[in-house]
């Protein structure tokens, strides 16, 4: 579409007379974008028309962990290669853009999904949009100091936004009890691949409804108009930067019904435009809940449809309203069920409140007419105890719930949500969570990109990932199997010269890369990795692990930042690294490191270079899962439990491919009961060592006690936990024994090679092109668009 010229002289005009040479990587994104925004102005435009003209999905998420998009724009605008040469004639180079900024608009898993789940409806030609917050302020920066985690705001927008467009005339107004806020959209396009399909991701940004500088002159109105310039722009003003729980209630909850009544507001506005009525709203409109966050909107758009300009009834609108949503689980942490306090909803949200009470009473009458017996129906109320609860709302008023891998949904169906599931057996499905390979392949390993598409005659793969299973018949193939090691070592190569860079710390390339990167969260177990490090350190160093191949393990984790539990990890993470480093025999096997500010564009780095994927929770705990499918997809093998994603991982790709271990939940079921840590910390002297490092002086925490803290949760638990409740300690021999077999078959490269290639032909099922063509077909029944 784009030729090299045409970016040229685009980019030379954006500069407005800047020399390309003396300009900023932010200037030169700056010009690069609005020129690119230009070219693809007319076919956004076209495809935004066809899904308004459609049945058409809309994706309700507060978290969009797009990251940086020019160079994955780039890529599938199929325009690398050209923009590559044009910055190169402009005497600059693309790769200058690499301190670009990533858009941290989420804070892991949940968000990341959202951000893939819109690039994969857009290649699949699908009428998909995301409707969410722009944030001014992402997820904070991290860097440490002496070992701990530090925090500074993400000031993304500092230098612009390059991909979106302020639409002033979508703007629409929410309201909440005594305050009126404008809402603002910024649309980005999300730009398909090998299609000319857009979709787009309409994000709200909050403003005062009154400019700032009405009647200066007037001290009383002045500080009036500053006072609401000031709690409007609050409201978009922050990224949440917890994973799970949410602290700062009011805030989040104003953040939470902004974007939906906003984004309501547009839905039933371009509606009517394109139909004239709302008549047939269900039939051309699906929504989909990431989570319970924006489930605010089921009694929001209820409260829409019975205003007068529309005129219907609760029952007419209640009616659509079951038909439109659909809601996806995340977690079956009982601590992330959102639940609102009755007081806080009415005070702020008066009017959803009253629907709120109103689809209550539909729903106890419901129960009755059904046969529930009481004390379920009891246990199930959408209000109780003075307290709102999201997640049955959204199953009670939604066509379809979902979770996000099998053994998750068959969790949900047999605990969490048991009730529903007896009462509405037919909404339950499961929709096994996906990822972009635009992005997680073709943008972050050309290298290995180039070999498949060489050895498949075809670069189809970057939309039809199931192709990559035609490479098995390499499996075999020593020649193959070099090409692809030398790969790897090339990605290695890369990643030890960033973090040389970044972090200032030099890592062999030659060693095994182990790399455990998510959010750092208990259930996450990064601190089992931690205990299974100082394990093999005691080994090493007793003689009774006798030799072991030089192995490098990477961690990259953000905390929450009033996570204490997970902050103590990270601290305590550097000190195992230091213990490791001043050893002199240890230290030729092992090396840690904890790479700072993990994100999407370290990420993409990471993946590619790993030979050994940490993916460790409790079975049971981690409902999905997208990591292990990125790493998976680059020929790194997957040291896991089975719980998630990792359980279809296995059964794609083979368990003699992969090292699962560890306790399984039917397992856990019988175990945790009467589960004893004490009991195994004092008969076994190896776990004994390696906890007691915590309080014995081994590993420090600088005086805060946290390390202590830590030792009594897995020793003695705390008043809302039982000890060990993550059952690091009952997992940590068949780990470590799990590590070593790893560990020793990579000393035999081609067998290890094979089980790493044979691990990329089977990631096909992990496409989020797959998972999103299932809730297009089997929840949001929308097909296709054409644009030409
Ligand atoms: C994929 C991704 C996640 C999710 O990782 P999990 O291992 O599935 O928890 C979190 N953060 C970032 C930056 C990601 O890219």
């Amino acid at each position: 579409m784009m030729k090299k010229e045409a970016l040229k002289t685009g980019i030379l005009n954006a500069l407005h007379g800047v020399d390309p040479k003396t300009a900023t990587p932010q200037q030169l994104h700056q010009a690069l974008g609005e020129t690119v925004m230009e070219a693809i102005a007319p076919d956004w435009k076209k495809s935004m028309d066809a899904h308004e003209h459609s049945r058409r999905a809309c994706y309700f998420s507060m978290e969009f962990l797009v990251g940086r998009a020019v160079y994955n724009n780039l890529l599938v605008l199929d325009v690398m290669q050209e923009a590559e040469e044009a910055f190169a004639e402009l005497g600059v180079s693309l790769s200058d853009l690499e301190v670009i900024e990533d858009a941290a608009l989420g804070n892991g898993g949940l968000g990341r999904l959202a951000a893939c789940f819109l690039d994969s409806a857009a290649t699949l030609d699908l009428p998909l949009d995301g409707y969410g917050i722009r944030y001014k302020y992402g997820l904070f920066k991290q860097y440490f100091e002496d070992g701990c985690q530090k925090e500074v705001p993400d000031d993304w927008m500092r230098y612009g936004d390059a991909w979106s467009v302020r639409r002033e005339e979508d703007a629409v107004l929410v309201e909440f009890a005594g305050q009126t806020v404008r809402a603002v959209p910024y649309d980005m396009p999300v730009i398909g691949c090998k299609t000319k399909h857009i979709g787009n991701l309409r994000l709200w940004q909050a403003e005062p409804v009154h400019t700032f500088d009405f009647d200066l002159f007037n001290q009383q109105k002045y500080l009036e108009a500053a006072a609401e310039t000031v709690y409007a722009e609050d409201i978009s003003r922050v990224l949440y930067p917890s994973d799970d729980t949410w602290e700062g209630k009011k805030l989040r909850l104003k953040q939470q019904y902004f974007f939906c009544a906003a984004s309501l507001q547009d839905i039933l506005k371009k509606h009517k435009a394109a139909y004239g009525t709302l008549d047939n709203l269900a039939d051309k409109l699906a929504i989909q809940l990431n989570d319970t966050h924006p489930v605010i909107s089921v009694p929001e758009l209820v409260r829409q449809l019975m205003l007068p300009e529309n005129g219907y009834t609760f029952e007419r609108a209640f009616g659509m309203a079951r038909q439109i949503f659909h809601y996806t689980n995340h977690t079956v942490m009982p601590e992330a069920l959102e639940k609102w306090d009755c007081n806080l909803v009415q005070q702020l949200l008066p009017a959803v409140y009253d629907i709120i009470l109103r689809i209550e009473e539909q729903f106890m009458t419901e129960m009755y007419q059904k046969g529930v017996d009481k004390a379920q129906a009891n246990r199930m109320k959408l209000v109780q105890d003075g307290m709102v609860h999201m997640a049955r709302i959204a199953v009670y008023a939604s066509a379809h719930t979902n979770g996000v891998a099998a053994i998750h949904t068959e969790i949900l169906k047999d605990s969490v949500l048991k009730d529903w599931y007896q009462v509405y057996p037919e909404r339950f499905q499961n929709k096994t969570n996906g990822i972009t390979q635009r992005r997680w392949l073709a943008l972050c390993n050309p290298e290995l990109s180039g070999l498949l598409t060489e050895l498949l005659g075809s670069d189809d793969w970057k939309i039809h990932l199931d192709d990559l299973k035609q490479l098995e018949r390499y499996a075999d193939d020593t020649a193959v199997l070099e090409r692809f090691l030398a790969i790897k070592q090339t990605k290695k190569e890369q990643l030890a010269a960033y973090i040389a860079e970044k972090e200032g710390v030099q890592i062999d390339p030659q060693s095994i890369f182990d790399i455990q990167i998510k959010r750092l969260h208990e259930y996450k177990r990064q601190l089992l990795n931690a205990f299974s490090i100082l394990y093999l350190y005691f080994g090493l160093k007793d003689g009774s692990i006798a030799d072991i191949t030089p192995v490098t393990f990477l961690f990259g984790a953000k905390s929450a930042p009033g996570y204490r539990r997970a902050k103590a990890i990270i601290k305590f993470i550097h000190e195992v690294a230091k213990l490791v480093e001043a050893d002199p025999l240890v230290s030729q096997k092992i090396k840690v490191v904890f790479v700072s500010n993990y994100n999407v564009s370290y990420a993409e780095k990471l993946v590619a270079a790993a030979d050994v994927s940490e993916q460790i929770s409790t079975a049971g705990t981690e409902a999905s899962g997208t990591g292990n499918m990125k790493l998976m997809l680059n020929g790194a093998v997957t040291l896991g439990t089975y719980d998630g994603a990792n359980i279809e991982i296995v059964e794609e790709a083979g368990e003699e491919n992969n090292y699962i271990f560890g306790a399984k939940v039917e397992e856990l079921e019988q175990i945790m009961p009467t589960y004893d840590s004490r009991k195994l910390f004092s008969e076994n002297e190896k776990i004994r060592r390696v906890v007691e490092t915590l309080i014995d002086g081994t590993c420090c925490d600088g005086g805060s006690g946290d390390f202590r803290e830590l030792y009594y949760s897995l020793l003695d638990g705390a008043s809302w936990h039982a000890p060990d409740n993550y059952y690091l300690l009952g997992d940590l021999e068949s780990y470590v024994a799990a590590k070593l077999r790893c560990n020793g078959d990579y000393t035999d490269r081609m067998a290890f090679a094979k089980k790493q290639w044979l691990n990329i032909c089977n990631a096909g099922k992990f496409s989020s092109d797959r998972t999103i063509a299932d809730y297009a077909e089997n929840i949001w029944n929308i097909q296709a668009v054409t644009v030409d």
